[in-house]
């Protein structure tokens, strides 16, 4: 493929056939990110015969353009879903996520992933003062729901050299950091070796709802008892769900590796993840030869679902502003790299999950709101629990009532009245921040 995924699947070269002729399996699974390859392998391991088809390559989503921090992140934050939710089911969403980042190194660990991960967890920190009541909340919300997280006071911060523009911190201690590139590309080769048949460069163009469902392709049909879409934010493109999230794209950066000086300079022993107490957070991590890889902060609408492009220079030249400032220190650190990717929020910020069709036999997961890794991992369990009618621990998900989003240009109305506040009040500390008192 030409086209420039994101430097984490940079050398990825191996691609299964596309489809050619027809099928019956039991399940069609839709897409080839991080949600339908656990579904893949949930699914063969209860001897369903299970077809994945993938329109592009394994990783083309946003499992191939992540940040890779793997937390225990639900809902927008802690404070917020009790909030909403009320405490006792919030309680379940965190054991839920937790679980997740839970199963994420089990599946690791038992496929022998080579995917750089690092156990060291990640810290949300305030980058001025203005934050420190944002990070208080989540440090009592987290004590309150049972997290294993902890208050870093400045003091802490700076004995366990966490880079200087990073003034308080709640860490999260599930969870860490790991290769994006390599982890999605090896549940690919598990998905396989667990016997799933994979067709890639197979788009689905049409869901016929029947039972059998029919999905037809450019080369073929699969007539399949259950249909499993995977395909997060692209879900747009077959005109399903789309009451159920708003799709947006994201972007990052890369930095060319630390010198030894700049290492040192930075600090940074415990090598943890960083995501910033903004509403709009920012990210920052460590890669395993030592860059840095961070982004985020602001987020692209396409009116009406449209899919925008990936290479957005007004986006890049603010994500690297920000990354001026946090690290003034490392000033004369290059980036190299910036791409972007596709994700799908829900108005309540939790992910989606469910079944719909006339028969009721077409499962989705999706709308992650940036914090996949750990959920969309764990979407193949929870959604062999509800084929099953099981009582799992997704049913948090399930069974809430979601809130429908309103058709355009309504929808943009909402998305910019979110943003806007959002935005405001980010700004606000982003400007006392930049002020001149600051000590470099
Ligand atoms: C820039 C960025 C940074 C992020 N950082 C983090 C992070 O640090 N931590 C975290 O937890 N989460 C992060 N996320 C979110 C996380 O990556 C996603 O939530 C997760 O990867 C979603 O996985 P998925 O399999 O559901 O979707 P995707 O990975 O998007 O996969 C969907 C797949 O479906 C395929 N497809 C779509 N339509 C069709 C069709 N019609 N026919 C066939 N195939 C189709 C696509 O080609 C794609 O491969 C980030 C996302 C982005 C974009």
């Amino acid at each position: 493929m030409a086209e420039r995924i994101s430097p984490w699947m940079d050398g990825v070269s191996e691609q299964a056939p596309a489809l050619s002729g027809d099928l019956d399996v039991d399940v069609a699974v839709v897409g080839a990110g991080l949600t339908g390859l656990s579904a893949a392998i949930a699914l063969r391991e209860q001897g369903e015969s299970v077809a994945v088809l993938e329109r592009e390559i394994a990783g083309y989503g946003a499992s191939g353009r992540n940040a890779g921090h793997l937390t225990p992140t639900i809902g927008k934050d802690l404070p917020t879903l009790a909030m909403l939710f009320g405490r006792s089911r919030a309680a379940d969403l965190v054991r839920l996520v937790e679980a997740a980042v839970g199963h994420v190194e089990r599946t690791i660990e038992k496929n022998a992933i080579d995917c750089a991960y690092e156990p060291v967890g990640n810290v949300i920190a305030a980058v001025h003062p203005r934050q420190f009541a944002a990070i208080d909340r989540a440090a009592k919300a987290g004590a309150e729901f049972g997290a294993e997280g902890e208050l870093l006071e400045a003091g802490e911060m700076r004995r366990r050299g966490l880079p200087r523009g990073f003034l308080r911190g709640y860490l999260e201690r599930r969870g860490g950091i790991l290769h994006p590139g390599r982890y999605v590309r090896g549940l690919r080769r598990a998905a396989l070796a667990a016997g799933a048949a994979l067709y890639e460069q197979t788009p689905v163009l049409r869901i016929d709802d029947g039972q059998p469902a029919v999905l037809h392709t450019p080369s073929g049909k699969v007539r399949a008892r259950r249909v499993v879409l995977g395909t997060n934010a692209f879900t747009a493109d077959l005109n399903l769900l789309r009451s159920a999230f708003v799709r947006l794209n994201v972007y990052l950066f890369r930095t060319a590796p630390l010198s030894p000086d700049q290492r040192a300079r930075v600090g940074w022993q415990g090598r943890e993840g960083i995501y910033t107490a903004h509403e709009m957070l920012e990210s920052y991590r460590l890669t395993d030869d030592n860059r840095i890889v961070g982004g985020a902060k602001t987020v692209r609408y396409g009116y009406g679902g449209k899919a925008l492009p990936y290479d957005d220079p007004k986006t890049f030249a603010i994500i690297e502003q920000a990354f001026r400032d946090r690290f003034p220190e490392l000033a004369d650190l290059e980036v190299t790299d910036r791409w972007g990717g596709p994700i799908a929020f829900a108005l309540d910020f939790l992910p989606v999950l469910g079944r719909t069709g006339k028969h009721g036999n077409i499962f989705y997961s999706l709308a992650y709101a940036g914090h996949g890794l750990p959920l969309a991992s764990y979407a193949g369990s929870l959604l062999t629990d509800l084929m099953a009618g099981r009582e799992g621990p997704g049913r948090a998900l399930w069974s809430r009532r979601r809130i429908p989003l309103p058709p355009e240009p309504f929808r943009w109305l909402v998305f910019r009245a979110l943003t806007g506040v959002f935005g405001a009040i980010d700004a606000r500390a982003d400007r006392a921040e930049r002020a001149p008192s600051r000590t470099p």
